[in-house]
C-alpha cells in the first residue's frame, strides 16, 4: 500500500470504495479499488475473489478494464487497476445533447466487444451497467466491476444466485427467481444498456422489483408459454400474475431509433434466454454497417469526471442482496481523510 499515495476518493459501490492514486515509482495514476474479504457461510469466497479471478482469467483485452496488481490488505484486497476518468451514466449524464446515431454505435460496438471476449472465455459478468462501463480518457469504453462475475460452467444443473445485477438491468427470468441462467443474463442487460443510449432515459426504471416486472411486461406483452417455453417452470412464476397485455411495438418506445437499431434492439430484448442474439452475433449486425458509422473514438464525447463525489443509491439504488454492504476494510483514518 505504500508504493501509493491516495489522491482522491472516485466513487463507491455495492462492493468497495475506488480511489484515485498514484504509483510513487512511476508515477502512473491508478485507480485502487478497496474489497473486503468475507467468507460467505458455505465458505465460498465472496465478490473480491470471484473479481480476481475473473479478471485474471480472461487475461489482457482492449475493452475489459485493467487489472495491474492485487495485494492483500487488512482483512480484504486492495485491486489496482488503470485509472479511468468517468463511466458511461456519467457521460450520457452530463451530455448536453442526446448522443448521436454514430456515438451510440461506437459505444454498443465496444460493449459488445468486451462482452463477447468475456462470453468466449465463459465469464457472464451479471452486473452490466452504465456505471460499471468505464471511459477512458481518449474515449474508449471498458468492462469494469467483476465483482459478480462468475466462470460459468456448460454442467446443466449448476445454479446461481438470482440476485444478481442492478434492478432496471436484470433479465426477466432473474426477475422471476431463476437459479439456472446462463449469459443471456448479460445480452438482456445489453440491450437495456441499448436503449438507455438511444432514448437517453432508462428503458425499465422499475422502482422495486414487482414494478421492474410490470415495467417489462408493459413494453414486451405478457409472455405466454409460447412466447417464452419453460416459463411457468420457474421459481416465482405463481407467486405473481400480471394482467395480460400486448406489447408495445418498439418504435413508439424508442421513437428515434432508425430501423436497424429497433432490429437489433428487439434481437437483445427476448424473453427465452437462448433466443436473444449472442454478443459474438450481434457485432455482425447491419446496425453496424449502415450509415452513419460507429464514430471513431476521438468524436466521442470528451469524459469529465464530476468533482462531486456521488453516493451510492441515489434515485436508483444498488441491489445486490448477495454481497456484503458494509465496507470492513476500511480502518478509521482513511474514512475520515475522504468524508
Ligand atoms: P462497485 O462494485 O463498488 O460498484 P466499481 O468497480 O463499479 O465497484 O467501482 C465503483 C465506481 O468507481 C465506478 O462506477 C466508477 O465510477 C469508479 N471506478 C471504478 N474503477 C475505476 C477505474 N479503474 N478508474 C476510474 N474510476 C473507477
Ligand atoms: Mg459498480
Amino acid at each position: 500500500m505504500d508504493q501509493y499515495s491516495i489522491l482522491g476518493r472516485i466513487g463507491e459501490g455495492a462492493h468497495g470504495i475506488v480511489f484515485k492514486a498514484k504509483h510513487i515509482e512511476s508515477g502512473d495514476i491508478v485507480a485502487l479499488k478497496k474489497v473486503p474479504l468475507r467468507k460467505l457461510d458455505d465458505g465460498i469466497p465472496n465478490t473480491a475473489l470471484r473479481e480476481i479471478k475473473a479478471l485474471q482469467e480472461i487475461e489482457e483485452n482492449q475493452h475489459v478494464v485493467k487489472l495491474r496488481e492485487v495485494f492483500p490488505h487488512g482483512t480484504g484486497f486492495v485491486l489496482v487497476f488503470e485509472f479511468m476518468l468517468s463511466d458511461l451514466s456519467e457521460v450520457v449524464r452530463s451530455a448536453d445533447l442526446p448522443l448521436t446515431e454514430a456515438q451510440v454505435k461506437s459505444y454498443m460496438l465496444m460493449l459488445l466487444k468486451g462482452v463477447a471476449y468475456c462470453h468466449d472465455n465463459s465469464i457472464m459478468h451479471r452486473d452490466l451497467k452504465p456505471a460499471n462501463l468505464l471511459i477512458s480518457e481518449s474515449g474508449h469504453l471498458k468492462l469494469a466491476d467483476f465483482g459478480l462475475a462468475r466462470v460459468f460452467s456448460t454442467d446443466e444443473g449448476r445454479q446461481y444466485s438470482h440476485q444478481v445485477a442492478t434492478r432496471w438491468y436484470r433479465a426477466p427470468e432473474l426477475l422471476y427467481g431463476a437459479r439456472k441462467y446462463d449469459e443471456g443474463v448479460d445480452i438482456w442487460a445489453v440491450g437495456c444498456i441499448f436503449g438507455e443510449l438511444l432514448n437517453n432515459s432508462p428503458l425499465f426504471p422499475g422502482e422495486n422489483d414487482i414494478e421492474q416486472l410490470c415495467c417489462v411486461l408493459r413494453i414486451l406483452g405478457t409472455p405466454t408459454e409460447k412466447t417464452w417455453p419453460g416459463m411457468e417452470e420457474l421459481p416465482d412464476y405463481n407467486k405473481i400474475t400480471f394482467p395480460e397485455n400486448p406489447p408495445i411495438p418498439l418504435e413508439k418506445v424508442v421513437p428515434d431509433a432508425s430501423a436497424e437499431a429497433l432490429d437489433l434492439l428487439k434481437k437483445f430484448l427476448v424473453y427465452p434466454s437462448n433466443r436473444r442474439i449472442s454478443a459474438a452475433e450481434a457485432l455482425l449486425h447491419p446496425y453496424f454497417f449502415t450509415a452513419p458509422l460507429p464514430a471513431h473514438h476521438t468524436e466521442l464525447p470528451k469524459p469529465q469526471r464530476s468533482k462531486k463525489f456521488r453516493h451510492r443509491g441515489g434515485h436508483q439504488k444498488e441491489y445486490d442482496v448477495d454481497v456484503p454492504l458494509e465496507h470492513t476494510l476500511l480502518d478509521p483514518d482513511s474514512i475520515a481523510a475522504y468524508v
